[in-house]
């Protein structure tokens, strides 16, 4: 087991791969993100992340925070940067790989608590633009805690893992913008052969969330900490009251957006860097958690020109890849790339035992695909939808994964209209939604097993198919050809009555003959007599709906 981990200027996260599954873990209080602060007592041991935040206000400098901006800094200028704690320098000095080691040893034992095992091997992120002293820094510190660090991973290209980018296909460019609490950077990917590479880099180490808040607190004239609480609220609602005070979205807007405005540079640059335009983007996504703002969203999308991908928490999201990273050294993500791709299509049942494929096999996985459908029969109040699987032209042919009933309003043939969407998850669960567009009614129903059929299943279903793919196409293309016979005899019918006495004895006798061989067709099953004896009707009947137009024209004159 290797556990991937997060090592933030704020917050720290550790996970690790469950059943396939990228986990975080979680601390005692259920807590996933450990802010990373460190609070050393006059006598006993340090203390490590909420907890250490708490005691800020009461020893300001005894908790130190944001010590990731020292990893790899000469003894000079952490003296320097230190300022406001002693901790740091003087003669007996923690080094800023000591600390950060205390914050990986909280990690180590939350994640060996909440799996009850040992686990002594991790993976470790840092941002992009660490050097190499930095990076060595940073695995000095995972030893320290009592890890054998397996990798340095950077943090955008964690990032990439866990928003799947793997799957957008070779020599995709994605660019990965994440605003922490006090630093930002933004870094363009190159896939290539399955692997990112950074291609450039670009940003400000001092420029985050703390200073949002810090803005927030000047013009709301209350404490940093309090500024902050309000800016979360803010990123879900519009306003927010507090202590007697109201606070509008609009607002910390306005007090936000020249600090914002300030990344725009370095994401032209770092994609001038890497010799490309916006346009060359597959992707943009979003890491750090102050991009859960609406404001920096839409920041974002203007200056990209597309919307970022936000299928992930951003403040997780390099944690989740750091996980994804360690199972792919320890070997357990092979089973996760088994998932990725659905192993067989699937559909509904249509008109005819037809079956509509709505997710084609091998599709990526997530992912999402709807169609609309009508009301094969005037006045019908609903619809039975049945989920299949497989790859055959019959739905009777496929595997059932389910059915329900849709209700809808009771409306001419083909006017009803029904709206279905299946979505897979990653965990390769199937959610079926189906809608109805006149009432905007929804029913929903989960498929649990849709992908977890064995190889030897798909096999069979694959071989299956291509075995009958002559007969199934056969079979495909005559019930296409009964619904139009369904269809056509009724309208002939009628049209011959409304027309009366304009058509003919010899043309009505023609027309029941052509009918009968149409009905016969039907009967014997036959595809090829089916589709000749419909398509002579259809010309047959072409004088008919002539006269039937110059008479309803007539009627209106
Ligand atoms: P880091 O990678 O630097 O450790 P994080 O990704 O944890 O940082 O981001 C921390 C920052 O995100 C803080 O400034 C915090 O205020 C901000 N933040 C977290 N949640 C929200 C939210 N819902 N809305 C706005 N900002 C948020
Ligand atoms: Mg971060």
């Amino acid at each position: 087991m290797i556990v991937g981990i997060d090592l933030g200027t704020t917050h720290s996260l550790a996970g690790t791969m469950q059943s396939g599954f990228p986990i975080l873990v979680a601390d005692e209080s259920g807590e996933r993100l450990t802010p990373s602060a460190v609070y050393f007592p006059e006598a006993g041991v340090p203390v490590v992340g909420w907890e250490a935040l708490e005691m800020r206000a009461h020893h300001p400098d005894r908790v130190i925070t944001s010590v990731k901006r020292l990893m790899g800094a000469p003894a000079g200028e952490i003296r320097k940067l230190a300022g406001q704690t002693k901790l740091l320098c003087g003669g007996n000095a923690v080094s800023p790989e000591k600390i950060s080691a205390l914050i990986l040893k909280k990690l180590k034992s939350d994640t060996e608590r909440s799996l009850g095992i040992e686990v002594s091997r991790a993976v470790i992120t840092v941002p992009a633009y660490f050097n190499d002293t930095q990076r060595a820094a940073t695995k000095r510190a995972g030893e320290l805690a009592g890890f054998t660090v397996e990798r340095i991973v950077a943090e955008p290209t964690a990032a990439a893992l866990a928003y799947g980018l793997e799957r957008l296909g070779d020599n995709s460019k994605v660019a990965v913008y994440d605003l922490g609490g006090g630093t930002f950077d933004v870094s363009v990917l190159h896939l290539s052969g399955g692997v990112f590479e950074v291609l450039s880099t670009n940003g400000d180490t001092r420029l985050g969330g703390d200073d949002l808040d810090a803005s927030l607190a000047k013009d709301w004239n209350v404490l940093p900490r309090v500024a902050d609480g309000i800016k979360r609220e803010l990123s879900s609602v519009e306003s927010v009251e507090r202590d007697g005070g109201v606070y509008r979205r609009a607002e910390l807007e306005t007090i936000c957006r020249p600090i914002i405005e300030r990344t725009r540079k370095h994401c032209i640059r770092s994609v001038a860097d890497a010799q490309l335009s916006m346009s060359d983007l597959s992707a943009v996504v979003l890491v750090g958690g102050a991009t859960r703002m609406p404001l920096v969203r839409a920041f974002v999308a203007e200056v990209f020109g597309r919307e970022p991908d936000t299928s992930q928490h951003p403040d997780e999201a390099v944690a989740i890849g750091a996980a994804i990273q360690a199972g792919i050294i320890s070997g357990d993500v092979q089973n996760v790339t088994l998932l990725d791709v659905t192993p067989l299509s699937l559909g509904i049942e249509t008109f005819g035992g037809l079956m509509n494929v709505i997710i084609p096999r091998n599709t990526t996985i997530p992912c999402k695909a709807g169609e609309m459908f009508t009301n094969a029969v005037a006045n019908q109040a609903g619809m039975r939808i049945s989920v299949l699987q497989g790859e055959r032209e019959m739905a009777r042919d496929n595997w059932k994964l389910g059915e329900f009933d849709v209700a809808f309003e009771p409306l001419p043939k083909g006017r009803a209209r029904v709206g279905v969407q299946f979505e897979l998850d990653a965990n390769g669960l199937l959610h079926v939604l189906a809608r109805d567009t006149a009432t905007g009614k929804d029913t929903v129903v989960r498929i649990d097993s849709a992908v977890e059929v064995s190889d030897e299943a798909v096999e069979k279903m694959l071989g299956d198919s291509l075995e009958h793919a002559f007969e199934d196409m056969d079979e495909r293309v005559f019930s296409e050809a009964c619904l139009k016979a369904d269809e056509m005899l009724p309208a002939v019918v009628s049209a011959i009555e409304a027309l009366g006495d304009s058509v003919s004895q010899d043309e009505r006798r023609a027309l029941e003959d052509l009918m009968d061989d149409v009905r016969l067709a039907c009967e014997d099953r036959s595809t090829s007599r089916l589709k000749k004896s419909l398509a002579a009707l259809d010309e047959a009947t072409q004088p008919l709906a002539t006269q039937l137009i110059e008479k309803a024209m007539a009627g209106t004159t």
